[in-house]
């Protein structure tokens, strides 16, 4: 898979950039109330294999990592933390749901395993994301020994004054991000717009296997509906405007193989 930083990072709103990767997206967040000001937060960092393509991205938008605030984790799982430890040891922060920090520590784990897909491994589209997935570290160990709780504080202190809302559902402590100031929502992986398994376009759910509570994503589609939002940044595809009464708009993911 091929990646051109340039073509693939989206200024979405002042200081919004939305990074579209090989697999999955991450998104950097500058300041712009404070002119010269280079800081800024990162929401998500990509699979392992992404960090080239991750810091690349950063210093096309001419930010450098020192004047890095922190990383937001949507949540766990390795292609949105793959460089979260990296990150954290040149002294930046990475911050999570409490909820959600067990699995940034991997005391706990909620991500669908190769056990899970079973069968569905020797179907060739299933085998071809599996294969890109381990070759760009999906395996790895990525546990992060000291993440920090997401608090109100921190979120004030953060640029586009990012408010949180829990989503739970793909994982315990799932969140999604919602920038009042652009009216963006950043919805992890509870709301995706594609993904290499899905042969669907647009605003959709991810397969049931890959939930950790299934159960509750519908209700978690359902909280992020209340809110005014212009355009979803998601953990997968690429990003989308989107109009009123978009969370119903939602396909819930029922096909093949994964009925
Ligand atoms: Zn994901």
């Amino acid at each position: 898979m091929t990646w051109d930083s340039k073509r693939m990072i989206t200024e979405v709103a002042a200081g919004v950039f939305f990074l579209q990767g090989p697999a999955s997206n991450w998104t950097i967040i500058r300041e712009t109330r404070q002119p010269g000001s280079g800081k800024f937060f990162l929401v998500d960092t990509g699979y392992p294999g992404d960090r080239e393509k991750l810091l690349e991205s950063i210093a096309h938008c001419g930010l450098t990592l020192s004047d890095c605030l922190g990383v937001v984790v949507t949540h766990a799982h390795s292609d949105h933390i793959g460089s979260a430890k990296f990150l954290a040891e040149q002294g930046i922060p990475i911050y999570a749901h409490s909820l959600e920090l067990p699995n940034l520590k991997r005391e706990v784990s909620e991500q669908a395993t190769l056990a899970d897909f079973s069968w569905r491994i020797l179907i060739p589209r299933v085998l071809g994301w599996l294969r890109h997935a381990v070759r760009a570290g999906g395996l790895a160990d990525v546990a992060v020994a000291e993440p920090r709780e997401l608090t109100e504080e921190v979120l004030r202190g953060l640029p586009g004054a990012p408010e949180l809302v829990l989503t739970g559902a793909h994982t315990t402590g799932h969140l999604a991000l919602y920038l009042p100031e652009s009216e963006l929502l950043l919805t992890g992986d509870v709301v995706v717009t594609g993904h290499p398994l899905s042969r669907w376009e647009g605003l959709q759910t991810l397969p049931k296997l890959f939930h950790h509570a299934p159960e509750g994503i519908a209700v978690g589609i359902q909280k992020l509906g209340k809110l005014d939002v212009q355009a979803v940044l998601p953990g997968h595809g690429p990003y989308m405007r989107v109009e009123r009464d978009w969370n119903q708009r939602v396909q819930v993911a029922d096909y093949w193989p994964y009925r």
